[in-house]
């Protein structure tokens, strides 16, 4: 009797060990995580759908698997985070930083905001239709321009630029809301004469626009422009490479911020330090994923564009490198 008991004991140990080893994530242990991205034609995206293909490689693993659903854009998607709805997004460092401290769009400090990594920077990019003879900030005065969906970043980079000139909407002889995925054709059906977005390039909106419609991408360099680099450490000159679309053979200067990869405190450090390792484990895959993130490194991507502090689980890995 005693040796039975022992060898069921024994049994049901190593049966136990079995099942733990080749199923360590059990349906009750799977987590489902949502981030938020913003229009198809973009690169916060491709962001998206490439952290979660590199979470959902070791899904049998981590007992995660990741989805990445369009959306409208980085005030959308920290609001999405705020409400539970989102678990992680990509956000623009001006609007993380707002978010943060609670100033434009957020009323409230969102204390439990926190950086993950930071990605590709992201000039505020203006293209017009070439038959409305837009070389400059001041010849937006009196034309249509589609400064962005509520929710976007490029509608909150929009409103700090525009406030900066002293302007409002009633400048424009029509201001429009579109959305990323719909300024390209409206630009190119002459329903606007230029659009904002504040994105990666290449990119897929740029792209399609200026092979659809003769399209030249608008310099911001002027003295306003400059005093908002110098006023907030989030914004930077930038440079739009000559070449990079049709019709555009030359340089253009332009300022801009950087993609962030937020989440909430609330957010179990776990799942985070999952993500956070399946992105860097596979980090030279990550990075062939979209020609925007061909010079991404870690330290620049843990240190610049994160006003909001690391969350813990981003923290753990990044020191188990020795990059903290
Ligand atoms: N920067 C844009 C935003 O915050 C999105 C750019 C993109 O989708 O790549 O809404």
């Amino acid at each position: 009797m005693k040796r039975h008991a022992l060898t069921a004991a024994v049994l049901s140990t190593a049966l136990m060990g079995a099942v733990s080893v080749s199923t360590p994530a059990m349906a009750q242990d799977q987590q489902y995580i949502t981030i938020g991205t913003g229009g198809q034609t973009g690169v916060y995206y491709v962001v998206g759908q490439s952290v979660c293909r590199m979470v959902n490689r070791s899904a049998e693993e981590s007992g995660i698997r990741c989805n990445a659903p369009s959306t409208g854009g980085s005030v959308a998607n920290i609001n999405g985070i705020k409400s539970g709805e989102l678990n992680m997004g990509v956000a623009q460092s001006d609007v993380q930083f707002n978010a943060y401290n609670g100033k434009a769009q957020f009323d409230q400090p969102m204390e439990n905001l926190r950086s993950v990594f930071s990605l590709h920077g992201e000039p505020l990019t203006i293209l017009a239709r070439k038959d409305a003879n837009i070389d400059s900030i001041q010849d937006l005065k009196g034309k249509r321009v589609n400064i962005g969906n509520p929710g976007s970043g490029q509608r909150a980079t929009m409103e700090v630029l525009m406030d900066a000139e002293g302007w409002d909407t009633s400048v424009f002889s029509l201001s429009s809301e579109l959305g990323a995925a719909e300024m390209a054709s409206a630009l190119a059906d002459n329903n606007i004469d230029a659009m904002a977005y504040v994105v990666g390039h290449p990119n897929g909106a740029i792209q399609e626009a200026t092979t659809t419609v003769a399209s030249n991408l608008v310099p911001l360099n002027d003295d306003v422009v400059k005093g908002l680099v110098d006023e907030f450490p989030y914004y930077s000159m930038s440079t739009i490479p000559g070449g990079m679309y049709e019709g555009n053979p030359d340089d253009v200067e332009t300022f801009g911020v950087r993609a962030t990869f937020v989440t909430s405190a609330d957010v179990d450090d776990e799942v985070v330090y999952q993500t956070v390792k399946a992105v860097f484990d596979n980090f030279d895959r990550f990075k062939r994923l979209h020609p925007a993130f061909a010079n991404l490194t870690p330290q620049d991507m843990i240190s610049q564009g994160l006003s909001a502090p690391l969350h813990e689980g981003a923290k753990r890995y990044y020191k188990e490198q020795g990059w903290l």
